[in-house]
């Protein structure tokens, strides 16, 4: 039993130092223990089990103080490789178990101006976004990022502007608006316009409607000549989400073809197929699409030991990305969603990994994803 309550200390820690709050550390611990206390009376249950149990108690109570719902765990968004055996060759066994993230307590990016409301009524609800910053968008061979949200509305809605500011046209349906303190511009593409050039607009005046066949507004906010996201914490709001993004493979390969994971050896791409989905749902034909999670982030641990310590190669939540990274975050094979047709965010984590530089034997991937609420806003206050 010394071994196990070791080995729960260990991932505790870990945890703990993942960044979570003292308090919430200990009190997680206490109902850890608790619990293998109670599961030590089961002579079925395998060492293995309590563990698994303990750790899950820990997390459990961690998410449900940090106000993700606790039910929501079995679609969690860290996967974790089972380990394989020892060998002559490292093994990264990828497998599909799956526990939940709890590190949603990322501080807060620097605050950009101040919140405001949504472009459509009522401006103070929450309306379906179809895509997210930094989706992928490829077309008849270019590659960019998307550069703003798509919020989902019908054709003819009527949009109102967020800020005060002055009209600047960027096309025949594509109106923006220069914030009156010109730190700002706000962009609102794909409308029969109700306003002209220069046009002096307040916050909350109609701007235009959605141009037919459109079925969304393109709403994009740059600052200093770069476009940012609005659902970081501090701009577009309300914004919630309750559901962590979902892993759904971690694959080695190279030269862009899957290498078996039980003989991985010399320098390796390692990709990660990870989705998350807008909290509100949007009609047909673009419902159930997935759109990019905020953050990825991954180590290499091998028992208790990190060999390879987390870092974050993709990180989508602040500004979009310089179109010259498409290839360096997008691997091959990815697609961008089209009506009725979802699809397919393949982010390469490392780009030939050098799996020399760990010894041979037997080790695991943790792949953590992190939707833009949960990073970007936080805990909700202690109680
Ligand atoms: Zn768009």
């Amino acid at each position: 039993m010394n071994g196990s309550i070791g080995g729960i200390l260990d991932q505790l820690a870990g945890q703990y130092k993942k960044g979570y709050r003292t308090s919430e550390f200990w009190v997680a611990l206490l109902v850890g223990l608790v619990q293998m206390v109670a599961a030590s009376f089961n002579p079925n249950q395998t060492l293995k089990a309590q563990l698994s149990n303990l750790t899950w108690v820990g997390i459990s109570y961690i998410l449900a103080r940090t106000g993700l719902k606790v039910a929501r765990l079995a679609s969690s968004s860290r996967v974790i490789s089972s380990v394989a055996g020892s060998s002559s060759q490292p093994q990264l066994m990828l497998a599909d178990a799956a526990v939940a993230s709890a590190t949603a307590v990322a501080p807060a990016a620097a605050q950009l101006g101040k919140a405001y409301c949504w472009p459509l009524k009522p401006f103070d609800q929450m309306h379906p976004v179809r895509a997210y910053l930094n989706d992928p968008r490829m077309a008849d061979g270019s590659r960019a990022f998307h550069f703003g949200l798509d919020i989902s509305a019908p054709d003819g809605t009527a949009v109102y502007a967020v800020e005060d500011g002055t009209v600047d046209m960027e096309g025949a349906q594509n109106v923006a608006v220069i914030a009156t303190d010109r730190a700002r511009t706000f962009g609102y593409w794909h409308l029969v316009p109700a306003v002209k050039q220069s046009q002096r607009v307040h916050k909350g005046e109609l701007l235009g409607h959605i141009a037919k066949g459109w079925e969304h507004v393109h709403f994009a906010e740059r600052s200093a000549g770069e476009y940012i996201n609005p659902l970081r914490s501090g701009g577009l709001a309300p914004f919630e989400d309750r559901r962590p993004p979902q892993v759904q493979r971690i694959v080695c390969s190279r030269g862009g073809q899957e290498i078996d994971p039980n003989k991985l050896s010399g320098a390796v791409d390692v990709i990660v197929e990870a989705f998350d989905r807008p909290p509100l749902p949007v009609p047909s034909p673009w419902a159930d699409m997935p759109v990019t999670p905020a953050r990825i982030r991954w180590c290499v641990t091998k028992g208790n030991h990190v060999v390879r310590p987390w870092h974050t190669p993709i990180d989508l939540s602040t500004k979009m990305l310089p179109q010259e990274l498409f290839p360096v975050v997008y691997a091959t094979g990815t697609r961008q969603n089209h009506p009725n047709a979802p699809g397919l965010f393949r982010f390469c984590i490392a780009h030939t990994w050098s799996t020399g530089l760990i010894a041979d034997g037997g080790y695991r991937i943790e792949v953590e994803v992190s939707g833009i609420v949960h990073l970007m806003h936080g805990v909700r206050p202690m109680v």
